[in-house]
C-alpha cells in the first residue's frame, strides 16, 4: 500500500512485477577499466559524429575522438586512454550495427578534463556550450543530444523543466541509488537546466514506490527556489513523457505535437547529473551508470562502466550468468533490446543489462485474438492495439496510419496485457516504421 494518498497518475497503464528488490539496496559499484572498448560514434539521435582520430593515433580518456556533424549531432569522448586500432563497422546493442573506434586501453587512467565553471555566475549560454562540448545525450532511452533539447525554438515558450524520477520500468534500480547517492548534483544539475531555459519552475516527478528517495529530495529540494518534488501513481509507463507531463502539469501533448509544445522540458536524472558533473567537474560524458540484474545473473549490482565497454566484461564483472539463464536485454524488459552478441558494447544511455532465466521471460505460444479488449483499456495513448497489429499484418498501412500508429510511444503496455500473447508492440513497430516511410514518399514525390 502507498504511504502516500494522493498521488497523481494517467489513465490506463499496467502494473507489472517490480523486481526492483534484486538491486535498489546496492550503491553504485565503479567497474575497473576493460581492456579494450568499441566507442561507437553515433550514440545518440541524429546524425553520427565524424571521427577525429585514425589508426595508431595514442588517445586519452576523456579526449574528443569524434565531433558533431550537424546541430542534431553529439561528440564523442575516448573513455579510456590508449591506441586506436581501428575504425570499424560494429555490433552495437541498440541492434543495428555502427561505425566505431576501437581502442587497446593503457594502463594510464587520467582523464582529459575541461576547465570547470562556477554554477553561480555560469550564463544559460555558457550552459549550453558546455552541455554540447561535454558530449551529454539524454540517459532515459533515446539518447537525443541534450544541448538541443536546451536550445527549444525561439517561438516555443518554455515555463517548466520536469525530471523523469519515476524509472517505471522493471528491475532498474539505476535513477533510484542516483537520487539517494547523487541527491546534491542532481538538484544542482537541475538548476542548471532551468537557467539555460530561463525557467522558474523545475519539478521531479517520482512514484510512490520509493519513500526513501521522495523523503531525501524534498529535504534537499527545500533549499532549491521553484523546485517541487511531485509523488506519481507507481504504474507503467509513469515515466513516459506524455503521461508525466499529465500527472505533473495536468497538460495534454496533441498527437503529433513534442513537450516543449506545451511549454514543458523533459530530462532523465542521470542527464541532468551529467549537466552537473560537465559544469562543475568539467568531466565529459565517457560512462555510464546501470543496473545488472535478473534472476540468470549471479552477482545483481548497480555499476558505472566505460561507455564502450563490452557486454561480456560487464557479465563476467557481476559474476557470470547462471545455467537457467536464457535471456539477455540491454534495458528493461519493457522496453529493452534482446541481445545475440556479446561483444557489442555499451553506450552512453545504456541504464540495464538484465540476464533473466525462464520464469522471467514470457514464451507461451501466441493464440488468436480473444477480442477481449484488454490491449484498448491499457494503452495510455487511447489507441487500438488490436487493429493497429492487424493492419501492419494485412499491409493495411493506411489504415493503421488513419487510427495513429505514428503516435505509438512504444511502451510494451499493450503487448504486456495480452492474454493470447500476441506479439503487438512488434507488429506496431513495424508498421509506424513502414508508415513513416511511407509520408516520406509522399512528400519527397
Ligand atoms: S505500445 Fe503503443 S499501442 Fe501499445 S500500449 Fe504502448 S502506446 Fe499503446
Ligand atoms: S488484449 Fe490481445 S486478445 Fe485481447 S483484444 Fe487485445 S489483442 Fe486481442
Amino acid at each position: 500500500m502507498s504511504l502516500f494518498k494522493k498521488s497523481k497518475s494517467f489513465a490506463g497503464g499496467v502494473h507489472p512485477p517490480e523486481y526492483k528488490e534484486l538491486t535498489e539496496n546496492l550503491s553504485f559499484e565503479i567497474m575497473p577499466n576493460p581492456k579494450n572498448v568499441v566507442v561507437p560514434i553515433s550514440q545518440h539521435i541524429g546524425k553520427p559524429a565524424k571521427p577525429l582520430v585514425k589508426k595508431g593515433d595514442v588517445v586519452k580518456a576523456g579526449q574528443a575522438v569524434a565531433e558533431p556533424d550537424g546541430f542534431i549531432s553529439s561528440p564523442i569522448h575516448c573513455s579510456v586512454s590508449g591506441k586506436v586500432k581501428k575504425i570499424t563497422s560494429e555490433s552495437n546493442v541498440s541492434g543495428f550495427p555502427k561505425e566505431a573506434i576501437l581502442i587497446d586501453a593503457s594502463e594510464e587512467n587520467e582523464l582529459e578534463k575541461m576547465p570547470v565553471l562556477d554554477p553561480e555566475t555560469i550564463t544559460p549560454e555558457e550552459i549550453r556550450e558546455r552541455v554540447k562540448e561535454a558530449g551529454i545525450v539524454g540517459q532515459g532511452g533515446a539518447a537525443f543530444p541534450t544541448f538541443v533539447k536546451l536550445t527549444p525554438p525561439k517561438d516555443k515558450e518554455i515555463d517548466t523543466v520536469i525530471i523523469n524520477g519515476c524509472e517505471c520500468e522493471p528491475y532498474l534500480t539505476r535513477d533510484y541509488r542516483f537520487m539517494l547517492e547523487r541527491t546534491e548534483e542532481l538538484l544542482g544539475g537541475l538548476n542548471l537546466a532551468m537557467k539555460a531555459l530561463g525557467v522558474k519552475r523545475g519539478a521531479i516527478g517520482i512514484e510512490d514506490n520509493k519513500p526513501e528517495a521522495i523523503a531525501k529530495l524534498k529535504e534537499a529540494a527545500a533549499n532549491y527556489e521553484g523546485i517541487t518534488i511531485e509523488v506519481l501513481e507507481t504504474k507503467y509507463p509513469q515515466g513516459a513523457e506524455k503521461m508525466l507531463i499529465k500527472a505533473v502539469n495536468d497538460r495534454e501533448v496533441p498527437p503529433g505535437k513534442l513537450p516543449l509544445d506545451v511549454g514543458v522540458v523533459i530530462q532523465n536524472i542521470g542527464t541532468v547529473i551529467a549537466v552537473y558533473d560537465a559544469v562543475v567537474k568539467g568531466e565529459p560524458q565517457i560512462t555510464a551508470a546501470m543496473t545488472v540484474s535478473g534472476k540468470g545473473i549471479n552477482n545483481p549490482k548497480n555499476i558505472v562502466a566505460r561507455v564502450g565497454t563490452p557486454l561480456s566484461d560487464i557479465i563476467e564483472y557481476c559474476g557470470g550468468v547462471k545455467e537457467t539463464a536464457v535471456k539477455v536485454v540491454v534495458g528493461g524488459p519493457m522496453m529493452g533490446v534482446a541481445q545475440f552478441d556479446f561483444s557489442a558494447p555499451i553506450m552512453k544511455a545504456t541504464s540495464g543489462i538484465l540476464v533473466l532465466t525462464a520464469e522471467e521471460v514470457n514464451d507461451h505460444p501466441e493464440t488468436p485474438c480473444l477480442k477481449c479488449g484488454k490491449c484498448i483499456d491499457a494503452c495510455p495513448l487511447h489507441l487500438t492495439p488490436t487493429k493497429l497489429s492487424r493492419f501492419t499484418q494485412m499491409d493495411k498501412l493506411e489504415e493503421a496510419e488513419d487510427l495513429g500508429i505514428t503516435v505509438c510511444m512504444e511502451c510494451g503496455t499493450c503487448t504486456y496485457t495480452c492474454p493470447a500473447n500476441i506479439p503487438l508492440v512488434q507488429w506496431i513497430r513495424l508498421g509506424k516504421q513502414r508508415v513513416i516511410e511511407l509520408q516520406k514518399e509522399r512528400k519527397s514525390a
